[in-house]
């Protein structure tokens, strides 16, 4: 079986509300959609974020393309340890991680059309067939907040999650609004996306919010401060996770051998593969730390991909992370999938395990063209969304 065309297209879908962060706005996503297809007629799917852009997205995949085509799926790990070491972009890991996750995903998604068997089998069975996910509050005033933890609660999840600001006083109100509103029982994660670092505010941020039984704080500092968030965790009590800071096999090693993180959220782009995202879970699972799926703002093909490791290993038993609390749409037959109580059920078919709406496609693909492509960093807070 050889690989006989490569073919990207991206589609932008809106946000339902736009989503803040410590690094600007986010109105929607615009993803590279990868199809692989075969000399035997298959097609293997594959899913790129828009990070930093969908543009450079292309513009690396356009660059591993001629490695790519020819090549037999099976071989889809020598193939991605050949992209890095061979043709340089370990020295772009981060950047070339995107590309070759959503090559894997197609490749992986191949290889289990062609043994018939759904991918988690392959990665040696299934620890689980519920897989469970957070319900994501998007920032805005608290009784907002509060209102969308209501609805959360109404549809059965176990797990909320915020983005927090460097700013104490909003914090503690929609903290203490969201706690008010789901109850005592459910957890609650907040996440700084690394904005204590300089100010020197997170100790006492964890320390007042630590209050509201917070289940753990998400990167309360740069990345690579590994030392401060050590020093976090000795003093505060709390219990920090790794997320930035756990992009790469190598680095996910460091955070572990610093004692930087109780847990890691991580994912198959972060790692640049399915593969390294079963690795590292498992050798994390050798040390007791559990591991959950973090997300750039993902679609069907990354988000059913990724639950076939999230079966697959013993540890990733929390909640992961999703966006479709405000995606107003998908690109795989059936759209937004519905979850119960919170989980998403493994799927059994050959792959991957989704195929694509040509018209949900073609629509979202449209929609790039007549309005363009949508920033994981935008400045501004006020751009349209659509409604759907
Ligand atoms: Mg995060």
């Amino acid at each position: 079986m050889r690989i006989v065309d490569f073919r990207t297209t991206v589609v932008s879908i809106p946000f339902t509300e736009p989503e803040t962060w410590a690094f600007g706005y986010v109105h929607g996503i615009s993803n590279v959609i990868i199809e692989l297809e075969t000399d035997t007629g298959l097609v293997g799917l594959g899913e790129c974020p828009h990070f930093p852009t969908s543009r450079v997205v292309l513009e690396v995949l356009n660059a591993m393309r001629p490695f790519v085509l020819d090549r037999d799926p099976f071989d889809h790990a020598v193939l991605l340890h050949e992209l890095n070491q061979l043709h340089g972009w370990h020295h772009f890991r981060r950047t070339g991680n995107m590309a070759t996750a959503g090559i894997d995903m197609a490749l992986w998604d191949l290889v289990g059309q062609e043994t018939r068997q759904p991918l988690y089998k392959l990665f040696g069975g299934a620890f689980r067939k519920q897989i469970p996910y957070y319900f994501y509050i998007a920032d805005k005033d608290a009784y907002d907040m509060a209102e969308d933890a209501k609805r959360g609660v109404s549809e059965g999840f176990e797990t909320f999650y915020l983005k927090l600001r460097n700013d104490l006083t909003h914090n503690l109100q929609v903290v203490g609004a969201v706690r008010d509103a789901i109850g005592p029982h459910k957890k609650l994660r907040v996440d700084a996306n690394e904005s204590w670092s300089e100010s020197g505010t997170a100790s006492e941020m964890m320390r007042k919010l630590g209050e509201f039984d917070i289940e753990f704080f998400e990167q309360p500092l740069f990345y690579y401060d590994h030392e401060g968030a050590a020093r976090l965790r000795r003093t505060t009590g709390f219990s920090v996770a790794a997320n930035q800071s756990a992009w790469t096999e190598a680095e996910t090693l460091a955070v572990i051998k610093a004692e930087a993180a109780d847990l890691v959220l991580t994912d198959q782009h972060q790692l640049g593969s399915l593969g390294a995202f079963h690795r590292v879970a498992w050798t994390l699972a050798a040390l007791g730390i559990p591991v959950m799926k973090h997300v750039f703002g993902d679609l069907g093909i990354t988000t059913y991909a990724s639950m076939h490791v999230l079966a697959a290993a013993p540890n990733c038993t929390k909640a992961s992370q999703t966006h479709y609390s405000v995606l107003a749409d998908d690109v795989i037959e059936g759209g937004v999938p519905m979850f119960h109580k919170g989980c998403l059920t493994l799927p059994e078919t050959p792959g991957i395990g989704v195929k694509l709406d040509r018209k949900r496609v073609e629509r979202w693909s449209n929609y790039t063209k007549e309005h363009g492509e949508f920033s994981a960093f935008d400045v501004n807070k006020d751009k349209k969304t659509v409604s759907v």
